[in-house]
């Protein structure tokens, strides 16, 4: 174990670490790291950065993980790693990289800024400047995923009240440190009523601590459609994982190019660095890739170690350059691309603009930030007040699929009925969610995996007696030749029940 160190958000001045870890990644990783290393070669020769191997290098020399234990030393000794983008194989294989590091680090907020830079880069939206910020640990990334029965797959939302509280205390703290205006809070509470209901839930209790802040709510598939279409009337936008990666994807990709964002990933401990784009296997190794999205994020990682002014100097050489028309392949245009160049030159010409100003895109300026509302967003939040907890009852899914008779489920309900103990009774039994006993419709398609809900006459204060009670319930569902896949126990807090009702219940 490391000894235990402050977080890298709230060093002091002369304990601002001059190195900074270095995964130059897979497809256009290498390429695209080369070319921001160059510049910040240029602009900070004192700041050494320390390489590490992870990613499909790592898996080919038979790290399962990805991730190498000397590389995890290096992380967890200097706190800040610079990560171009690592490829994960889709549908099977090996377990994303990118999702193990900002779990395991507690990197627990995905922050990207999505700023326009027109008319140096065409954008639809000229106007826009939105910052999403993702909860980066929960939800279904998770990964918590199995298959049940011959036909279904299930894969598990967790959101939690203390994950939820620091990511959107965050949002409100970088609003206000930031000088924006308005935080929107994306959720799809009118249908997951549970996880991204207590998400708008912690959000509205949240909202009462910065009053000077507008805040708001919009179901995330509205507010989608309004991002891609009206993105001025946005500032900071707050919501969860899944949702948030989908997002800043369209949003960076209106902004002008996918190629343009960087992301930060920030802990209360480390910190992460990284474009949003992936590793574009499909134009790796011909030096063309456009390095600004690494850049960028380069940028994000001078501000957090505590070295605005080479940060706002890279900022605005950068700036200076796509005003000057040198651009990569994906940004150039026939109105203000002057010079069509590679990644290297295009680093090249960034370094060459060391010092200058941008003289009509806005230029950056960062400044020391005030810590304070950040730190007080990465202070765990206060315990919660522990509800009291009562047994309702307890959910069975089963797999079932009769080879004679069909998928009746009047049939089921009387085969449960049945064989159900005199401790619970048999209430109601849905498919994919949907009720289908009693008073289920013959048109409502039916799979091999049932939800058969069992409740108990009474609730019980007791939730210790759970554990057998749903045993007892489960041995003579299996000796009735039935077979229980999964269980959900039935709870309330409070006295309010805490599980969804059936589709149509
Ligand atoms: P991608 O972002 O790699 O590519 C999408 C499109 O954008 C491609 O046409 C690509 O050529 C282009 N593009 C991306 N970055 C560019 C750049 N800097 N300059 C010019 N053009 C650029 O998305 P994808 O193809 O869906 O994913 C490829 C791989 O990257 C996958 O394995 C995916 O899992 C991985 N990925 C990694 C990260 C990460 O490391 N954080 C993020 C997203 C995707």
């Amino acid at each position: 174990m490391l000894p235990p160190s402050p977080p890298a958000i709230i060093r002091e001045e002369h304990e601002r670490p001059r190195t900074f870890v270095v995964a130059p990644g897979d497809g256009i990783g290498p390429e695209i790291t080369e070319a921001v290393l160059h510049v910040l070669e240029a602009a900070c020769p004192d700041l050494r950065p320390e390489r590490i191997v992870i990613g499909e290098k790592a898996y080919r020399n038979g790290v399962g993980s990805g991730i190498p234990a000397e590389a995890w030393d290096i992380i967890r000794r200097h706190r800040v790693l610079l990560k171009a983008p690592i490829t994960t194989p889709e549908g099977g294989g090996y377990k994303s990289v990118n999702v193990t590091l900002r779990k395991s680090l507690g990197l627990f907020a995905n922050v990207r800024p999505c700023p326009t830079y027109h008319p140096y880069v065409p954008t639809p939206h000229p106007g826009m400047d939105v910052v999403i910020v993702r909860e980066n640990e929960e939800d279904t990334y998770g990964g918590i995923e199995h298959r049940q029965t011959a036909e279904v797959t299930q894969c598990l939302k967790l959101i939690s009240r203390p994950g939820t509280e620091r990511i959107v205390r965050y949002a409100f703290a970088y609003a206000r440190t930031h000088g924006r205006r308005k935080v929107t809070c994306l959720t799809k509470d009118n249908i997951m009523k549970l996880t991204d209901g207590l998400f708008h839930k912690v959000f509205d209790e949240v909202r009462q601590d910065y009053p000077d802040i507008e805040a708001e709510h919009l179901i995330v598939d509205i507010g989608t459609a309004r991002l891609a279409t009206v993105p001025q009337r946005f500032d900071v936008v707050v919501t969860l994982n899944l949702y948030g990666d989908i997002l800043s994807d369209v949003v960076a990709q209106i902004s002008g190019s996918v190629g343009l964002a960087g992301s930060a990933n920030i802990g209360p401990e480390c910190a992460m660095f990284e474009a949003v784009h992936g590793s574009a296997p499909d134009i790796a190794g011909r030096g063309i890739a456009n390095p600004s999205g690494l850049l960028m994020a380069a940028v994000l990682l001078l501000v957090h170690i505590g070295r605005p002014e080479e940060a706002t100097q890279i900022h605005n050489a950068w700036l200076t350059t796509l005003e000057d028309g040198v651009h990569t392949a994906d940004i150039a245009n026939e109105r203000t691309t002057r010079e069509r160049v590679g990644t290297r030159a295009f680093a090249e010409a960034v370094v060459a603009r060391l010092g200058k100003r941008p003289e009509h895109l806005p230029p950056a300026v960062y400044a020391p930030r005030d810590e304070g509302a950040l730190r007080l967003a990465l202070t765990p939040p206060s315990p919660a007040h522990r509800p009291a907890k009562s047994f309702h009852g307890v959910d069975v899914f089963l797999d079932w699929s009769p080879e004679e008779g069909g998928r009746d489920p009047e049939k089921l309900a009387r085969a449960l009925g049945a064989v159900c103990p005199k401790t619970f009774r048999l209430s109601m039994i849905t498919n994919r969610g949907t009720r289908v006993w009693p008073d289920g419709f013959p048109e409502t398609f039916c799979t091999d995996h049932w939800r058969c809900r069992f409740l108990r006459p009474t609730p019980d204060e007791n939730v210790a007696e759970a554990g057998s009670l749903v045993a007892s319930l489960l041995a003579t569902i299996w000796e009735g030749g039935f077979e229980a896949i999964k269980t959900e126990n039935l709870y309330a807090f409070d006295g309010a029940a805490a599980y969804s009702r059936g589709q149509g219940e």
